[in-house]
Order: C-alpha cells, then sequence, then structure tokens
C-alpha cells in the first residue's frame, strides 16, 4: 500500500526521476522532490505535485555529492513526514571519454553522484525503516550497470557498484520488512541521452534524428526508447506488496540490451 507513505526520489527534477515522483505521487505518496535546476520551475514542480495528486510535496536542494546536504535531507524529511518509507535512488550524471584522457575531476563526480550518494542515502534511512518494519529501497543503475560500453568508465563502475551495493542492502535487511532492488534501463530518451544524441550528431555531421535510430540500433535488439512513465510504473510494482520478496535483484526494462 503506497497511499499515505512518503517517497523521496533524488534527482527529480527532471526526467526519469520526475516520472517516478509523479508515478507515487498518483498513488497517493507524500514526495521530496530533489535536483538542480531553476528555482521558479522547480517551484512550478512542487505545487503542480501537491494540486495533481492531492498529496504533500517538499522540496530539497541537496547536492548529492555532499554527505552532509544528503544526511540533513533524510533528517528533514523523517521531521517533516514523520518516515522515510520509499527512497529511490536517482540522481545521475554522464560524462564521455577514453580512459586516459578522463578528467580526474569527472571521474570523482560520477561515482560521488551515481554511486557514493547511494550509499549515503541508504545509510541514514535504514534505521527508521528497520524501526517500523517496511521500507523500498530502488536504486535506478543502468544496462551499464551489468555491461559495459566505451568511453563510460566512470559511469560502468558505478552502476557496476550500485548493482553490488543493492544486494548487500537486500541481503542485510532481508528480514526486516525492507526490500532493496536495482533497475536496470536501457536507453531513455531524458535530457541525459539528448546531450549525447546531440554531440555526436555535431561531431559526425548527422541529423539528430539520424543518431537517435543509431544509437539504439547499436545497443538494443529493440529499436525503441524506454519511456520514463514505464519506469514509473515499474517502480509502483516494486513499491507493491505484490513485490514483496523481490529483493536484491537486478531488474532490466532495456529491450532486450543486456540479453544478448
Ligand atoms: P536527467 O539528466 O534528465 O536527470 C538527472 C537528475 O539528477 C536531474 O534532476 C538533476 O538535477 C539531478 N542531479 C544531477 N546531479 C545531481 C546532484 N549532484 N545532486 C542532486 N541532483 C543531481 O537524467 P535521466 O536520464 O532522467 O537519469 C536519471 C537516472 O537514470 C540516472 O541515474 C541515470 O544514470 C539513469 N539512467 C538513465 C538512462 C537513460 O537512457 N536516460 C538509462 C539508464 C539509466
Amino acid at each position: 500500500m503506497i497511499k499515505g507513505k512518503t517517497a523521496l526520489v533524488t534527482g527529480s527534477t527532471s526526467g526519469i526521476g520526475l516520472a517516478i515522483a509523479h508515478a507515487l505521487a498518483r498513488e497517493g505518496a507524500n514526495i521530496v522532490l530533489n535536483g538542480f535546476g531553476d528555482k521558479t520551475e522547480i517551484e512550478k514542480i512542487r505545487a503542480s505535485v501537491e494540486k495533481d495528486f492531492r498529496v504533500k510535496a517538499l522540496y530539497s536542494p541537496a547536492d548529492m555529492t555532499k554527505p552532509a546536504d544528503i544526511a540533513d535531507m533524510i533528517h528533514t524529511t523523517e521531521k517533516q513526514f514523520g518516515a522515510l518509507d520509499i527512497l529511490i535512488n536517482n540522481a545521475g550524471i554522464q560524462f564521455v571519454a577514453n580512459v586516459e584522457d578522463f578528467p580526474i575531476e569527472k571521474w570523482d563526480a560520477v561515482v560521488a553522484t551515481n554511486l557514493s550518494s547511494s550509499f549515503h542515502t541508504i545509510r541514514a534511512a535504514v534505521p527508521g525503516m528497520k524501526k517500523q518494519k517496511w521500507g523500498r529501497i530502488i536504486n535506478i543503475a543502468s544496462a551499464h550497470g551489468l555491461v559495459a560500453s566505451t568511453q563510460k568508465v566512470a559511469y560502468v563502475a558505478a552502476k557496476h557498484g550500485l548493482v553490488g551495493l543493492t544486494k548487500v542492502v537486500a541481503m542485510e535487511t532481508a528480514n526486516d520488512g525492507i526490500t532493496c532492488n536495482a533497475i536496470c534501463p536501457g536507453w531513455v530518451l531524458t535530457p541525459l541521452v539528448q546531450q549525447q544524441i546531440d554531440a555526436r550528431a555535431k561531431a559526425s555531421g548527422t541529423s539528430v534524428k539520424e543518431e537517435a535510430i543509431k544509437i539504439l540500433a547499436e545497443k538494443q535488439p529493440m529499436h525503441e526508447f524506454t519511456k520514463p512513465e514505464n519506469i514509473g510504473a515499474f517502480t509502483v510494482f516494486l513499491c507493491s506488496d505484490a513485490a514483496e520478496t523481490i529483493t536484491g535483484a537486478a531488474l532490466s526494462i532495456d529491450g532486450a540490451w543486456v540479453a544478448q
């Protein structure tokens, strides 16, 4: 039962995170939004979650690369809503270069945002979940949590690490009413991927449309982008009672990318 629970979604000012926040709010969860962006736009998003879904919505400006910000965000959520029931670790960034050219500060930023942030949120959230004997933790990993691609050394390492983190947390919380899973999407058309398509089109002198088709065909047998709303619906299922014994899993939603 999701109604009346509190869900925190990191990186929910855009893309997949925003779709997950909407999907959980539609089920009646109060929402903590987080992520970067224009203040006025973020306030519009927060107010529309409250109005459209008749739930409470807070916004936390916590920077997921900063452990103190993260601890403060979890503490504030528990104080404002009385509990943090559903934790969605979604904030993520990408950087593309060969390993020998990969800037050290980009490695640090990708690992901090895509991996360490989830350690910090989970570390702070699990005591409250254990106490109430109920919790759902969902880590948005990637097909790149299971297989590699060139030029994405930090992203692939961080997402593989996130799948490992998921397994350990699932084992440690298995008899506390808590589940912890990773969702591993293939290509989802969000600003994160649009940037990569635009850069490729610019570099090769092709059109954005052609590059979008190419990027799909290179990796996925199914030549379709997964919709952010599909990941929202998947998340709702993992929070339901029907999914109470699904834990420690890395669940693909990827047009058969990792089936190959
Ligand atoms: P996006 O760029 O649309 O959204 C990323 C969100 O993270 C934004 O809200 C942004 O503000 C936030 N964010 C970034 N750095 C942050 C920080 N330091 N602190 C707080 N918030 C921060 O990207 P998206 O495609 O929606 O990606 C969401 C997640 O899904 C990421 O973890 C990504 O790796 C993963 N993913 C995406 C795809 C895809 O094809 N788009 C595929 C697999 C996995």
